[in-house]
Protein backbone atom coordinates (compact mmCIF):
# COMPACT_ATOMS: atom_id res chain seq x y z
CA UNK A 1 0.00 0.00 0.00
CA UNK A 2 0.98 3.40 -0.12
CA UNK A 3 1.08 5.93 2.71
CA UNK A 4 -1.11 9.06 2.47
CA UNK A 5 0.13 12.19 2.01
CA UNK A 6 2.38 13.76 4.84
CA UNK A 7 4.49 16.78 5.42
CA UNK A 8 8.06 16.14 6.06
CA UNK A 9 10.51 18.50 8.05
CA UNK A 10 14.32 17.01 9.11
CA UNK A 11 15.55 18.16 12.56
CA UNK A 12 18.58 20.15 12.70
CA UNK A 13 19.05 20.14 16.47
CA UNK A 14 17.20 18.73 19.55
CA UNK A 15 15.53 21.83 19.94
CA UNK A 16 13.89 21.86 16.65
CA UNK A 17 12.51 18.43 17.10
CA UNK A 18 10.85 19.19 19.91
CA UNK A 19 9.34 22.20 18.38
CA UNK A 20 7.96 20.34 16.02
CA UNK A 21 6.94 17.86 17.90
CA UNK A 22 4.26 20.48 19.39
CA UNK A 23 1.86 19.80 16.38
CA UNK A 24 -0.25 17.09 18.03
CA UNK A 25 -0.41 15.31 14.93
CA UNK A 26 3.49 14.95 14.04
CA UNK A 27 5.19 11.79 14.63
CA UNK A 28 9.03 10.86 14.88
CA UNK A 29 10.70 9.21 12.10
CA UNK A 30 13.93 7.63 12.87
CA UNK A 31 15.11 4.74 10.89
CA UNK A 32 11.81 4.08 9.55
CA UNK A 33 11.92 0.44 9.56
CA UNK A 34 8.76 0.11 11.87
CA UNK A 35 6.80 3.01 10.74
CA UNK A 36 7.02 3.03 7.25
CA UNK A 37 5.25 0.09 7.33
CA UNK A 38 2.83 1.22 9.45
CA UNK A 39 2.39 4.38 7.67
CA UNK A 40 1.69 2.12 4.38
CA UNK A 41 -0.93 0.16 5.93
CA UNK A 42 -2.25 3.56 7.40
CA UNK A 43 -2.70 2.11 10.53
CA UNK A 44 -1.70 5.97 11.54
CA UNK A 45 -1.97 8.80 9.81
CA UNK A 46 0.49 11.86 10.73
CA UNK A 47 -0.08 15.31 9.14
CA UNK A 48 3.74 16.06 9.76
CA UNK A 49 6.73 13.16 9.69
CA UNK A 50 9.83 14.75 12.10
CA UNK A 51 12.70 12.62 10.77
CA UNK A 52 15.63 12.95 13.69
CA UNK A 53 17.98 10.88 12.01
CA UNK A 54 20.40 13.34 11.64
CA UNK A 55 20.88 14.37 15.16
CA UNK A 56 23.94 13.49 17.44
CA UNK A 57 22.17 10.81 19.70
CA UNK A 58 24.44 7.94 18.39
CA UNK A 59 26.51 5.58 20.16
CA UNK A 60 27.57 4.16 22.92
CA UNK A 61 29.64 5.34 25.98
CA UNK A 62 30.87 5.08 29.76
CA UNK A 63 30.19 8.63 31.36
CA UNK A 64 29.64 9.70 35.02
CA UNK A 65 29.75 5.54 35.98
CA UNK A 66 26.73 4.90 33.77
CA UNK A 67 26.91 3.09 30.32
CA UNK A 68 25.08 5.83 27.86
CA UNK A 69 23.34 4.52 24.70
CA UNK A 70 21.95 6.90 22.26
CA UNK A 71 18.68 6.42 21.20
CA UNK A 72 19.67 6.53 17.49
CA UNK A 73 22.61 3.83 17.62
CA UNK A 74 21.51 1.37 15.06
CA UNK A 75 21.77 -2.30 15.82
CA UNK A 76 24.36 -3.35 14.08
CA UNK A 77 26.73 -0.32 16.62
CA UNK A 78 25.74 -1.97 19.67
CA UNK A 79 26.89 -5.74 18.02
CA UNK A 80 30.50 -3.73 17.42
CA UNK A 81 30.68 -1.34 20.43
CA UNK A 82 33.92 -2.31 22.77
CA UNK A 83 32.50 -0.80 25.39
CA UNK A 84 30.20 -4.02 25.40
CA UNK A 85 32.80 -6.53 25.69
CA UNK A 86 32.39 -7.70 29.12
CA UNK A 87 30.80 -10.73 29.57
CA UNK A 88 28.41 -8.94 32.28
CA UNK A 89 27.23 -6.48 29.38
CA UNK A 90 27.62 -9.45 26.10
CA UNK A 91 23.75 -9.39 26.48
CA UNK A 92 23.58 -6.50 24.16
CA UNK A 93 25.48 -7.28 21.43
CA UNK A 94 23.89 -10.96 21.99
CA UNK A 95 20.47 -9.43 21.50
CA UNK A 96 21.27 -6.96 18.48
CA UNK A 97 23.01 -9.37 16.92
CA UNK A 98 19.71 -11.26 16.83
CA UNK A 99 17.19 -9.06 15.65
CA UNK A 100 16.44 -8.73 11.58
CA UNK A 101 18.79 -8.84 8.87
CA UNK A 102 21.55 -6.76 7.52
CA UNK A 103 18.84 -3.73 6.65
CA UNK A 104 17.25 -3.42 9.46
CA UNK A 105 20.56 -3.58 11.94
CA UNK A 106 21.85 -0.94 9.92
CA UNK A 107 18.88 1.23 9.67
CA UNK A 108 16.80 0.96 12.42
CA UNK A 109 17.42 2.12 16.18
CA UNK A 110 17.23 0.96 19.52
CA UNK A 111 15.42 3.80 20.05
CA UNK A 112 12.86 3.06 17.81
CA UNK A 113 12.28 -0.57 18.85
CA UNK A 114 11.95 0.53 22.17
CA UNK A 115 9.17 3.59 21.19
CA UNK A 116 7.44 1.27 19.26
CA UNK A 117 7.36 -0.93 22.43
CA UNK A 118 5.74 -4.96 19.82
CA UNK A 119 5.60 -6.61 22.35
CA UNK A 120 7.30 -9.27 20.13
CA UNK A 121 10.67 -7.35 20.52
CA UNK A 122 13.79 -8.01 21.86
CA UNK A 123 15.69 -5.41 23.16
CA UNK A 124 12.73 -4.38 26.26
CA UNK A 125 13.15 -7.42 27.92
CA UNK A 126 16.92 -7.11 28.62
CA UNK A 127 16.55 -3.84 29.28
CA UNK A 128 14.51 -4.20 31.96
CA UNK A 129 17.01 -7.70 33.34
CA UNK A 130 19.73 -4.91 33.60
CA UNK A 131 17.23 -2.32 35.42
CA UNK A 132 18.25 0.11 32.57
CA UNK A 133 16.39 3.38 32.24
CA UNK A 134 15.11 5.63 29.69
CA UNK A 135 15.74 9.37 29.17
CA UNK A 136 12.61 11.50 27.78
CA UNK A 137 13.24 14.82 26.76
CA UNK A 138 10.55 17.41 26.13
CA UNK A 139 10.21 21.04 25.64
CA UNK A 140 9.82 21.02 29.72
CA UNK A 141 12.93 19.57 30.44
CA UNK A 142 13.90 16.19 31.35
CA UNK A 143 12.86 12.84 32.82
CA UNK A 144 14.15 9.22 33.66
CA UNK A 145 12.05 5.92 33.39
CA UNK A 146 12.89 2.58 34.20
CA UNK A 147 12.43 0.28 31.60
CA UNK A 148 10.02 -1.85 33.59
CA UNK A 149 7.30 1.21 34.05
CA UNK A 150 8.26 2.31 30.40
CA UNK A 151 6.36 -0.56 28.44
CA UNK A 152 2.72 -0.52 29.42
CA UNK A 153 0.82 -2.33 26.76
CA UNK A 154 1.04 -3.60 23.42
CA UNK A 155 2.89 -0.07 21.25
CA UNK A 156 2.18 1.35 24.04
CA UNK A 157 4.89 3.08 26.40
CA UNK A 158 4.80 6.11 28.80
CA UNK A 159 6.44 8.17 26.34
CA UNK A 160 4.29 11.51 26.03
CA UNK A 161 3.40 12.85 22.64
CA UNK A 162 5.48 15.48 22.54
CA UNK A 163 8.39 13.46 24.29
CA UNK A 164 11.66 12.39 22.41
CA UNK A 165 13.20 9.20 23.67
CA UNK A 166 16.85 10.48 23.74
CA UNK A 167 19.12 7.93 25.71
CA UNK A 168 19.29 4.51 27.23
CA UNK A 169 21.04 4.80 30.63
CA UNK A 170 22.41 1.16 31.82
CA UNK A 171 23.83 0.88 35.36
CA UNK A 172 27.40 -1.07 34.80
CA UNK A 173 26.98 -3.98 36.75
CA UNK A 174 29.49 -4.80 39.42
CA UNK A 175 32.74 -6.90 38.54
CA UNK A 176 31.92 -10.99 38.59
CA UNK A 177 28.52 -10.20 36.87
CA UNK A 178 27.22 -12.35 33.97
CA UNK A 179 24.39 -11.51 31.72
CA UNK A 180 22.74 -13.02 28.92
CA UNK A 181 19.79 -12.76 26.23
CA UNK A 182 17.96 -16.10 24.79
CA UNK A 183 14.77 -16.07 22.20
CA UNK A 184 13.01 -18.74 20.60
CA UNK A 185 11.89 -16.60 17.16
CA UNK A 186 9.09 -16.72 14.89
CA UNK A 187 10.79 -18.94 12.04
CA UNK A 188 8.89 -16.56 9.41
CA UNK A 189 9.64 -13.42 10.84
CA UNK A 190 12.40 -13.73 13.52
CA UNK A 191 10.69 -11.81 16.10
CA UNK A 192 10.53 -13.54 19.33
CA UNK A 193 7.87 -16.37 20.27
CA UNK A 194 9.20 -15.84 23.56
CA UNK A 195 12.37 -14.09 25.08
CA UNK A 196 14.32 -13.63 28.14
CA UNK A 197 17.16 -11.29 29.78
CA UNK A 198 19.19 -12.24 32.59
CA UNK A 199 21.57 -10.75 34.83
CA UNK A 200 23.35 -12.44 37.49
CA UNK A 201 25.36 -10.50 40.18
CA UNK A 202 28.45 -11.83 42.34
CA UNK A 203 26.46 -12.51 45.16
CA UNK A 204 23.69 -14.79 42.99
CA UNK A 205 21.30 -11.80 43.00
CA UNK A 206 18.89 -12.68 39.25
CA UNK A 207 17.41 -10.57 37.10
CA UNK A 208 15.25 -11.40 34.55
CA UNK A 209 12.77 -9.43 31.79
CA UNK A 210 10.23 -11.82 29.92
CA UNK A 211 9.52 -10.69 25.94
CA UNK A 212 6.88 -12.01 23.23
CA UNK A 213 4.56 -13.67 25.42
CA UNK A 214 2.24 -10.71 26.87
CA UNK A 215 1.04 -7.42 26.00
CA UNK A 216 4.25 -6.07 27.10
CA UNK A 217 7.70 -7.55 28.50
CA UNK A 218 8.07 -7.51 32.12
CA UNK A 219 9.90 -8.55 34.98
CA UNK A 220 9.72 -12.04 37.00
CA UNK A 221 10.14 -11.74 40.33
CA UNK A 222 11.53 -14.80 41.14
CA UNK A 223 13.47 -16.20 38.58
CA UNK A 224 14.26 -19.27 40.66
CA UNK A 225 10.58 -20.05 40.21
CA UNK A 226 9.95 -19.33 36.82
CA UNK A 227 7.12 -21.86 36.02
CA UNK A 228 5.75 -20.91 39.07
CA UNK A 229 5.82 -17.27 38.32
CA UNK A 230 4.92 -17.91 34.51
CA UNK A 231 1.61 -20.09 35.31
CA UNK A 232 0.16 -16.42 37.02
CA UNK A 233 0.99 -14.39 33.87
CA UNK A 234 -1.75 -13.70 31.43
CA UNK A 235 0.20 -15.37 28.17
CA UNK A 236 -1.72 -15.04 25.02
CA UNK A 237 -1.40 -17.51 21.94
CA UNK A 238 -2.00 -17.13 18.34
CA UNK A 239 -2.33 -19.67 15.58
CA UNK A 240 1.17 -20.43 15.45
CA UNK A 241 1.52 -20.80 19.09
CA UNK A 242 -0.70 -21.39 21.82
CA UNK A 243 -0.99 -19.97 25.57
CA UNK A 244 0.51 -22.90 26.72
CA UNK A 245 3.43 -23.44 23.97
CA UNK A 246 4.41 -19.81 24.28
CA UNK A 247 4.40 -20.00 28.36
CA UNK A 248 6.47 -23.39 27.91
CA UNK A 249 8.95 -21.60 25.47
CA UNK A 250 9.31 -18.62 28.15
CA UNK A 251 10.60 -20.55 30.59
CA UNK A 252 12.75 -22.77 28.62
CA UNK A 253 14.45 -19.08 27.61
CA UNK A 254 14.53 -18.10 31.60
CA UNK A 255 16.42 -21.28 32.33
CA UNK A 256 18.99 -21.09 29.41
CA UNK A 257 19.23 -16.93 29.75
CA UNK A 258 20.31 -17.95 33.35
CA UNK A 259 22.40 -20.54 33.17
CA UNK A 260 24.78 -18.60 30.38
CA UNK A 261 24.75 -15.39 32.21
CA UNK A 262 25.93 -17.53 34.98
CA UNK A 263 28.44 -19.17 33.60
CA UNK A 264 29.87 -15.76 32.32
CA UNK A 265 30.02 -14.66 35.57
CA UNK A 266 33.79 -15.75 36.14
CA UNK A 267 34.85 -14.84 32.64
CA UNK A 268 34.10 -11.35 34.21
CA UNK A 269 35.54 -11.43 37.13
CA UNK A 270 38.85 -12.31 35.31
CA UNK A 271 38.39 -9.40 32.58
CA UNK A 272 37.58 -7.15 35.30
CA UNK A 273 40.83 -8.32 37.04
C1 LIG B 1 12.30 -7.21 8.48
C2 LIG B 1 12.33 -6.79 9.92
C3 LIG B 1 12.77 -7.69 10.88
C4 LIG B 1 12.82 -7.31 12.21
N1 LIG B 1 13.23 -8.23 13.16
C5 LIG B 1 13.25 -7.88 14.45
C6 LIG B 1 13.65 -8.81 15.45
O1 LIG B 1 14.04 -9.95 15.18
N2 LIG B 1 13.63 -8.41 16.75
C7 LIG B 1 13.25 -7.14 17.11
O2 LIG B 1 13.25 -6.82 18.30
N3 LIG B 1 12.88 -6.22 16.19
C8 LIG B 1 12.87 -6.57 14.89
N4 LIG B 1 12.49 -5.66 13.94
C9 LIG B 1 12.08 -4.32 14.37
C10 LIG B 1 13.22 -3.32 14.27
O3 LIG B 1 14.14 -3.59 15.29
C11 LIG B 1 12.62 -1.95 14.41
O4 LIG B 1 11.80 -1.75 13.26
C12 LIG B 1 13.60 -0.80 14.47
O5 LIG B 1 14.59 -0.94 15.46
C13 LIG B 1 12.81 0.47 14.77
O6 LIG B 1 13.70 1.56 14.78
P1 LIG B 1 13.55 2.71 13.69
O7 LIG B 1 14.66 3.66 13.97
O8 LIG B 1 13.47 2.15 12.33
O9 LIG B 1 12.17 3.34 14.16
P2 LIG B 1 11.02 4.00 13.28
O10 LIG B 1 10.40 2.98 12.42
O11 LIG B 1 11.51 5.25 12.64
O12 LIG B 1 10.02 4.42 14.46
C14 LIG B 1 9.30 3.43 15.18
C15 LIG B 1 8.36 4.13 16.18
O13 LIG B 1 9.10 4.72 17.23
C16 LIG B 1 8.91 6.14 17.27
N5 LIG B 1 10.23 6.69 17.57
C17 LIG B 1 11.39 6.37 16.91
N6 LIG B 1 12.43 6.94 17.53
C18 LIG B 1 11.93 7.62 18.58
C19 LIG B 1 12.53 8.40 19.62
N7 LIG B 1 13.86 8.57 19.71
N8 LIG B 1 11.72 8.98 20.55
C20 LIG B 1 10.37 8.81 20.49
N9 LIG B 1 9.75 8.06 19.55
C21 LIG B 1 10.53 7.47 18.61
C22 LIG B 1 8.33 6.52 15.90
O14 LIG B 1 7.50 7.66 15.99
C23 LIG B 1 7.53 5.26 15.57
O15 LIG B 1 6.30 5.30 16.24
C24 LIG B 1 12.43 -5.99 12.60
C25 LIG B 1 12.01 -5.08 11.63
C26 LIG B 1 11.96 -5.46 10.31
C27 LIG B 1 11.52 -4.46 9.28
Amino acid sequence: MIPAEVEYVRAGSLEDALDALADPEAKVLAGGQSLVSVLKLRLVRPRLLVDIGGLELRGVELRDGELRIGALTVWDELVEASELRRPALAAIPECAAGVGDLQVRNRGTIGGSLAHADPASDLPALTIALGASFVLRSPEGERAVPAEDFFQGPFLTALLPQELLTEIVVPPPPAGSGSAYESIEHPASGFALAGAGALVLPDGTRSVGVTGVSGHPFRLDSPDEAEAMLAGVDVFGDHFASAEYRRRLAEVTVRRALARAEQRREEDERWTA
